[in-house]
């Protein structure tokens, strides 16, 4: 396992900025996951740790070395692709040993080495099948296995799971999850599924447009959000952000706007400030004391769960608990929130006050 040093890494294509000056360091043992929305550079960083896209400008570490010139299969590292980019004439025994053919080991050591990373892959009963005689679920593992095969320094992994039905994808996180434990290699993950990072990742860094917004364990992300995108981006739905103005009344601050007035728990006095007020859907509940005041335009049976999409003044808040909510379409509702799930942003630039 090997520790990954990113420093300023830029990537441009033509007038895009793809990448653009992202700094990042992947520990030991590591499973960081990228996350982000469509086309904010995830895969172009990934594809610069791997080497496949050279850098405008930055360099990349491996251990101590700088990696940043070094062609790719030169590099400790092997990536695994959304495609699984398996050869269709090989069987899954040749596709798991081509990386050792290619750096022309002996056929003893390959034949080894592939019956033991088809016992951890439980691939054993399937080697001399073709590609196209195997479930997505197991090229998936095929696909893995090429990876492994080398013992590389750290694993790169592009939407692994993208192609696998819903199912499989939740057996398969827990599969990866359980491999890297037992391996205790360094992985870098791109997902844009929000699910795969909280499940999976030890640190999940999130990226918008090139940018780096923030980077933290899956619980630091979702309690402490470090901007209103990555407040906007995690959860399901995502937290309800409204714009509000900060005002001290009595001595004690409090987030109003219209059908808003929300005691923020801390005394003082200030000039009124433009916030954005942010609360997680399953932190507000009906209140005798009333800090929202909601319209409920409709409500969303999940199974377990429902969510009530409500109005509150000009913005759309939703509401998350276990079924039954008790709460019908056209419900007037006044809402709650406890002082510690309240979360506070600067208006102009959208960073973290609290
Ligand atoms: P997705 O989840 O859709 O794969 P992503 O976050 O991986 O998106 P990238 O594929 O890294 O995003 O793309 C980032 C930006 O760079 C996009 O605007 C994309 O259009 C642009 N881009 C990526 N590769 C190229 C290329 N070879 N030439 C020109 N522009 C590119």
């Amino acid at each position: 396992m090997s520790r990954l040093g990113i420093e300023g890494v830029t990537k441009s294509f033509g007038r895009t900025v793809a990448v653009d000056g992202v700094s990042l360091d992947v520990g030991h043992g590591e499973f960081l996951v990228l996350l982000g929305p469509s086309g904010c550079g995830k895969s172009t960083l990934l594809r610069m740790i791997a080497g496949l896209t050279p850098l405008s400008a930055g360099r990349i570490r491996l251990d101590d070395t700088d990696i940043t010139h070094t062609p790719p299969r030169d590099r400790d590292l092997a990536m695994v692709f959304q495609s699984y980019a398996l050869y269709p004439h090989l069987s899954v025994a040749r596709n798991i040993g081509f990386p050792l053919r290619a750096r022309r080991r002996t056929r003893p050591e390959i034949r080894g080495r592939v019956a033991e990373v088809a016992e951890v892959l439980d691939l054993g009963e399937l080697l001399e099948r073709r590609p196209r005689e195997l479930s997505g679920g197991q090229r998936q593992r095929v696909a893995l296995g090429r990876a492994l095969v080398r013992d590389p320094g750290a694993f790169l992994m592009d939407e692994p799971l993208s192609n696998l039905d819903a199912k499989l994808r939740s057996s398969t996180r827990a599969e990866l999850t359980g491999l890297h434990r037992r391996l205790g290699s360094t992985f870098v993950y791109v997902t844009h599924d929000q699910v795969e990072a909280m499940t999976m990742a030890t640190r999940i860094a999130l990226l918008n447009a090139g940018r780096l917004e923030q980077v933290g364990t899956p619980a630091e992300v979702y309690d402490e959000p470090a901007s209103v995108f990555v407040a906007g981006f995690l959860g399901s739905p995502p937290m309800n952000l409204m714009d509000a103005r900060i005002v001290s009344r009595n001595g004690e601050l409090r987030a109003v706007a219209q059908d808003i007035d929300v005691p923020l728990g801390i005394a003082g006095e200030l000039p009124p400030r433009d916030v954005v007020l942010g609360v997680r859907p399953e932190h507000l509940a009906p209140a005798a004391t009333p800090m929202l005041r909601a319209q409920v335009r409709m409500v969303e049976n999940l199974g377990s769960d429902e969510v009530a999409h409500c109005t509150v003044g000009s913005a759309a808040v939703s509401l998350r608990g276990p079924r039954p909510l008790g709460m019908s379409t056209g419900d007037a509702l006044g809402l709650g929130v406890a002082p510690h799930h309240i979360h506070l942003f600067d208006r102009a630039g959208g960073r973290r006050l609290t």
